[in-house]
C-alpha cells in the first residue's frame, strides 16, 4: 500500500506568508486574527507554525491563509496560497478580510468570559503561607510529597466553599491564567473524579507548565508536572490526559520544541500516548522505575536515577541522530563540514542539560501574584 499524500508546508512557506502580508517576521507578533495589543501570536519558523496564546488560532502556513481568506472556498484558498508563495508582492490586508469571522469571535467572548470568572475566583482566595499552615489539607499534600515551597510557588489555595474538593491550584500556561483545577481528598468523591475543573476550562488548546525549549518532558496531570517541577526540572508541561491534541501539538512546536521526552503514565493509555506523539516529534521514554505508575510515585531519589538514565538515553539518540545525519551528506564538501561543525556545537551545547536549559528559564516564576504583577506592568 502506498502512503496517502500529505501536504506539508515548510518553515520557508510561512516566512514567505508572512512576509506577502506584511508582517514583521519576529518570533512573536500581534495576531492578525483577533484584536490584539500584545504580541500574543507565536511562530516558529524552523517547523513552520504559529500558535496564538489569546484566540487560539493555530496551524502552519497554508492554515495562516485560509485563516486570512475566510471567505474563499478551500480549492480557492489553495490557489491563492500558491499564488502568495510565488508572488514577490507585499499586499497587507484589510483588517475586517483579516480579522476573525463571527462565529470565532463569539467564541473567543465565551472563552474569556469563563477565564476571566475563573480569574476573579481564584485570586479573590485568600492567599495562603503554606509553611504555616497545619490543616488536613497540608498534611494530605505533604503526604504526597509536595513541600510548602513548591505549594507557595504554585500559589495553591483552599476553596472554603467546596467541601469535596478543598485545594484549589491555579493552572498556569506559560505563565498565563488558564483557569484553575481542584483537588478531592475524600475517597468516595475520587471514585468519581479526583479533580474538578472551572467551567468553561478546555484541555484541548491548554498545556500547564513551560515548554519553550528544544527538550521538552511531557507528563498527563497538572501536579504530575507541579512534582517534576519540584524534583528540579524547568521545561514540564502537562497535557491533562494521555493523549496529545493537534492544539497542543501546534503549541509545542511553535515555541520550538523538537524533542519530547515523555513521562506520560506507565499503563496502556500513556504508553498509547507516548506512542501517538512519535507521529509529532523526536520522543524518549522517561526511565520510570518498575511498577512506579506517573511521576505523583516517584520520591526525588528515584526521580534522581530515573533521570540520570534517561539523560543517557538522550545522548544515545544524539549521538546516532548526528551519525545518520553526517551520513546522509549528498551536499558539497562546504555545506558538508558546515553542517558537521553545527551539530557538533549542539552537541556541545546540548550535552549540559538539555532539559533544564530554556531560554529565560531563571526569570521564570509560577507564583500567580508575581505573574499578575508583570503582566499589569506590561500592559500599562
Ligand atoms: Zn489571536
Amino acid at each position: 500500500m502506498c502512503e496517502p499524500y500529505v501536504f506539508k508546508p515548510s518553515g520557508n512557506d510561512l516566512r514567505k506568508v508572512m512576509y506577502y502580508h506584511g508582517i514583521p517576521l519576529d518570533d512573536q507578533i500581534t495576531c492578525p486574527f483577533h484584536d490584539d495589543n500584545r504580541p500574543s501570536c507565536h511562530i516558529d519558523y524552523e517547523s513552520g507554525t504559529f500558535y496564538c496564546f489569546a484566540c487560539g488560532v493555530s496551524g502552519d502556513a497554508f492554515e495562516f491563509v485560509k485563516l486570512a481568506y475566510p471567505k474563499l472556498n478551500g480549492i480557492k484558498q489553495l490557489q491563492r496560497y500558491f499564488r502568495i508563495l510565488k508572488s514577490k508582492k507585499v499586499k497587507p490586508l484589510k483588517n475586517d478580510n483579516f480579522r476573525a469571522s463571527k462565529k470565532r469571535q463569539d467564541k473567543l467572548k465565551n472563552k474569556q468570559y469563563y477565564e476571566d470568572i475563573s480569574h476573579d475566583y481564584y485570586y479573590g482566595l485568600k492567599t495562603l503561607d503554606w509553611k504555616k499552615e497545619k490543616g488536613p489539607e497540608q498534611q494530605y499534600l505533604k503526604a504526597r510529597g509536595f513541600n510548602s515551597k513548591t505549594m507557595n510557588e504554585f500559589g495553591v489555595k483552599l476553596t472554603l466553599t467546596s467541601k469535596a474538593y478543598p485545594i484549589i491550584f491555579p493552572i498556569l500556561d506559560m505563565g498565563n491564567f488558564a483557569g484553575y483545577v481542584c483537588r478531592t481528598m475524600n475517597k468516595n468523591v475520587e471514585k468519581r473524579a479526583k479533580y474538578l475543573y472551572n467551567t468553561g476550562f478546555s484541555r484541548n488548546h491548554t498545556l500547564g507548565g513551560y515548554y519553550k525549549n528544544e527538550v521538552v518532558v511531557l507528563c498527563e496531570g497538572y501536579l504530575d508536572m507541579i512534582k517534576l517541577r519540584q524534583f528540579g526540572l524547568t521545561n514540564v508541561a502537562c497535557i491533562f490526559g494521555w493523549k496529545i491534541t493537534s492544539k497542543q501539538v501546534d503549541k509545542l512546536k511553535a515555541m520550538g520544541v523538537k524533542t519530547i521526552i515523555s513521562a506520560l503514565d506507565t499503563d496502556l493509555p500513556g504508553r498509547k500516548g507516548t506512542d501517538y506523539l512519535k507521529n509529532f516529534f523526536n520522543v524518549i521514554r522517561f526511565q520510570f522505575p518498575n511498577g512506579i505508575k506517573d511521576p505523583g510515585e516517584l520520591t526525588q531519589e528515584l526521580f534522581d536515577t530515573a533521570y540520570k538514565q534517561t539523560k543517557q538515553l538522550y545522548r544515545k539518540m544524539e549521538m546516532s541522530a548526528n551519525v545518520n545525519s553526517k551520513q546522509h551528506k549528498t551536499g558539497n564538501q562546504k555545506q558538508r563540514s558546515k553542517q558537521v561543525k553545527n551539530s557538533l556545537h549542539k552537541g556541545r551545547r546540548q550535552s549540559k542539560d538539555p532539559f533544564l536549559e530554556g531560554r529565560g528559564a531563571r526569570h521564570r516564576t509560577n507564583n500567580p501574584r508575581q505573574l499578575r504583577k508583570q503582566r499589569q506592568s506590561n500592559m500599562s
